[in-house]
């Protein structure tokens, strides 16, 4: 079956993926006038932005807040979709925390909290590896990628990074943080002791990185994809739910048709441009005839980690004060825990909190395949460990859903196989990827509205078929986000 696009003055655009930054882009395009398909394959929008019914309660996918930068780009954002988040919205101070040896501490790091926090002779060790760390790292030679662990050990000395990152990091990555690239750290890329300090005393405050305001709206962060949405089908263009793309057919260097399954039937789409937020990896196994053997073998050395959401019903009417806490310690197996009730307390009922609790896993390993009922005893037990006296008795039910594609993951000299996959795919002259699997890119939704806008932009300045352009100038943005800014 054949679908065609109302054929208006302007390309028509397929959006592969109604994520944050799908649905931006369909958006924004729909108000310049482009025709404009939407395919999805789940059966909302929002992508992993998304609030989901849980028997009687709403809670988001994990944990999310839209962060308010002190920055141009973000106002501008935040100017844009201000109307998506309602009359009212709530406008959130950074409630996060770590807890660490049995006590919570802010997050981004308080330096004299942590260092009063801790036993004395700790606390001095701290200061005396972070001296040495400084003096080594001065001398030492340059290389072509640190990993996060020397990137750590560097900014932080040895005993801080071990306490605050590299036991955490591991779990979160699966993998020795000597084998993770520094580039992780761009979202924590200012967070050094010197850093610490300064800000401390009020000295020295990063924007981009220590934002500490969150806007969200109140019924749930789909809201925000919803309202989207809500244009895009009032300027008579189409979002397709359940909707699975399957291929992306090319003639003479352009993509013409999108294939897609829906209900179980192959449905074909014309196109004049293709937007793509899916991950690299599946999009480059789409198109036919087949990219290079060079870029497809690059595409497979790009890894995904994947997280478990572990949903828990409390008959308590709260158990943190915080929107979510990281668990440091080697004792937890689950990475953070986050309590909707606190972001929005009007989701959840007085008398009950909803906990989501987070398990990172490789897609290959059993416990990814074990049943709902071990992931939930696992995370209890975590859950029993961190002082508030959860008993099994409290828990009136649990849901566990899963997030197959939730982490790009950065190993060392990554970009040795992404770049060259970024390249392979934008040889289609009009395909465009974007968001946080189209380019790979650890990043947060305000960053994948920011692109949404951008690729209007682009496509309105430049064409349905300058992905060259495209591709370096996100080469561009990438590496100034590598460096946390
Ligand atoms: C646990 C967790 C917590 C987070 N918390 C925050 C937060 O508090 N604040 C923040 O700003 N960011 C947060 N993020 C990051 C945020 O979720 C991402 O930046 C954002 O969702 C990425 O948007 P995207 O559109 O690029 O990708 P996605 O949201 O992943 O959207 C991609 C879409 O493509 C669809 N798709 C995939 N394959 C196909 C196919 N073959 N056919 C059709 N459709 C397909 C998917 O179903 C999905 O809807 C968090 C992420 C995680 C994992």
């Amino acid at each position: 079956m054949t679908d065609s696009i109302e054929q208006k003055t302007k390309p028509r655009v397929v959006v592969l993926g109604a994520g944050p930054a799908g649905m931006s882009a369909a958006w924004r395009l729909s108000e310049l006038g482009y025709p404009v398909t939407v395919l999805e394959r789940d059966a909302a929008v929002g992508g992993m932005g998304k609030t989901i019914g849980l028997g009687k309660y709403r809670v988001d996918y994990g944990p999310h807040t839209f962060h308010i930068r002190e920055t141009d780009e973000s106002r501008e954002v935040l100017a844009a979709i201000r109307p998506f988040f309602g009359e009212d919205p709530l406008i959130l101070t950074r409630g996060t925390r770590v807890l660490l040896q049995g006590k919570y501490y802010i997050y981004p790091l308080e330096v004299f909290q942590v260092l009063l926090g801790v036993n004395p002779l700790l606390a001095l060790r701290i200061l005396v590896d972070y001296a040495t760390a400084t003096i080594t790292s001065t001398f030492a030679p340059p290389k072509k990628e640190d990993s996060f662990e020397e990137w750590g050990v560097r900014n932080l000395g040895r005993t801080l990074y071990d306490l605050c990152f590299g036991i955490y990091s591991a779990r979160v990555w699966g993998l020795p943080t000597s084998q993770i690239s520094s580039k992780q750290a761009q979202r924590v890329a200012k967070l050094n002791l010197k850093n610490i300090i300064l800000r401390a005393l009020g000295i020295a405050a990063d924007p981009a990185t220590y934002f500490t305001k969150y806007m969200y709206p109140r019924a749930g962060i789909s809201e925000l994809f919803e309202g989207m949405a809500g244009v895009v089908r009032a300027s008579g263009n189409e979002i397709k739910l359940g909707a699975t793309v399957t291929r992306a057919d090319c003639e003479d260097g352009v993509i013409r048709r999108v294939a897609y399954v829906q209900d179980g039937q192959e449905h074909v789409i014309e196109c004049d441009a293709v937007l793509s937020t899916l991950p690299l990896p599946a999009l480059v196994e789409m198109t036919a005839p087949a990219l290079p053997e060079e870029v497809r073998a690059h595409a497979r050395c790009l890894r995904y980690r994947s997280l478990k959401l572990i949903y828990l019903v409390l008959k308590r009417p709260r158990l943190t004060d915080y929107h979510w806490v990281y668990l440091l310690d080697e004792q937890f197996r689950v990475n953070r825990l986050s309590e909707q009730k606190n972001v929005s307390d009007e989701m959840v009922p007085k008398d009950r909190t909803v906990l989501c609790v987070e398990l990172s896993l490789w897609k290959d390993e059993d416990l990814w395949r074990a049943s709902d009922e071990e992931i939930y005893r696992l995370t209890l037990r975590d859950i029993m460990k961190m002082g508030y006296g959860v008993t099994e008795d409290e828990v009136e039910e649990y849901y566990v859903t899963d997030i197959p594609t939730a982490y790009p993951v950065y190993e060392l000299n990554f970009e040795d196989h992404l770049i060259p996959v970024l390249e392979g795919v934008h040889e289609i002259r009009n395909l465009l990827t974007l968001g946080r699997h189209g380019l790979f890119l650890n990043n947060s939704m305000d960053d994948n509205v920011l692109l949404g806008m951008k690729i209007a932009d682009h496509l309105e300045a430049r064409g349905p078929a300058d992905s060259q352009t495209w591709k370096t100038d996100m080469l561009a943005f990438m590496n100034l986000r590598f460096q946390g800014k």
